[in-house]
């Protein structure tokens, strides 16, 4: 049972098999062996209870916010400080799709915020695109931003298929929504949430594909990004070929 809500009972190695030594009587008791009940690394803490997801498909933004806001559909919900629904203006034509949230985005309720988000707002930038909200920006270069997972995976672990599959109908909703003319898919879970490929990032960026009818590109992470410097310029290509195609569907 422990097991299955991910949780590990250690003991010290040989506590059962090895009798105690025997005390004298000046010297003071050995403490006992007390098992340690410890998080097995990664595994979601045991939620008190999961409940159903709602039926979001007719949902309004306030309504879809407030239900992922509420939601408890898989384990992620006993892990997060809060849900991370997504930033940016409701009229963006842009969307960007990453992850997951990790620490500072659980913390701030922010998606890509910390350095990858310091790389993302940069890459949007030498397009002149921003996800500020102001009035003063045209919706052609505001760009929305929203992640596959809306809570945290513990120590930023990959999320798991059945996460996945139990949250993708929010940002599917938001899609809706938003309609944005374009998608740019980051990373591979990304990839995975919206095209359903497990293929490497290498082999499906460079063309179009589409999701529910929006014309998607695939980039690497901003994270990744930061640890491979080389792909850089690619992510650059695939940034350059999504200005096209967001022009065109204009
Ligand atoms: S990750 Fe998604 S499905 Fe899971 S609890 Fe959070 S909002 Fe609900």
């Amino acid at each position: 049972m422990l097991d299955a809500m991910g949780l590990r009972l250690w003991s010290p190695a040989g506590a059962a098999a090895a009798p105690a030594p025997a005390a004298s009587p000046a010297a003071a008791p050995a403490p006992a062996s007390v098992p340690v009940l410890v998080t097995a690394p990664g595994a979601v803490p045991a939620p008190a209870t999961l409940g159903a997801r709602p039926d979001v498909s007719a949902l309004g933004w306030p309504a879809l916010r407030e239900a992922v806001a509420g939601c408890r559909a898989c384990g992620l919900c006993a892990g997060r400080t809060q849900t991370v629904f997504g930033t940016g203006s409701e009229q963006a034509q842009w969307m960007v799709v990453g992850e997951a949230p990790g620490e500072q985005e659980d913390r701030q309720g922010e998606p890509f915020v910390g350095p990858a988000g310091q790389l993302l707002d940069r890459m949007l930038a030498a397009l002149e695109l921003t996800r500020a909200a102001e009035a003063a920006v045209p919706p052609a270069r505001r760009v929305y931003i929203a992640n596959t997972l809306k809570c945290r995976p513990p120590r930023n672990r990959n999320p798991e298929p059945a996460e996945l599959a139990q949250c993708e109908p929010y940002l599917a909703r938001q899609v809706e929504l938003l309609q944005p003319r374009l998608i740019l898919a980051m990373g591979r879970f990304a990839v995975r949430a919206l095209l359903g490929s497990e293929e490497p990032i290498g082999r499906l960026r460079g063309r179009v594909h589409r999701y529910r009818g929006v014309p998607l590109i695939v980039t690497y992470h901003p994270a990744y990004l930061l640890r491979n410097l080389p792909d850089k310029a690619r992510a650059w290509e695939d940034l350059c070929l999504a200005a096209g195609v967001a022009e065109a569907a204009g």
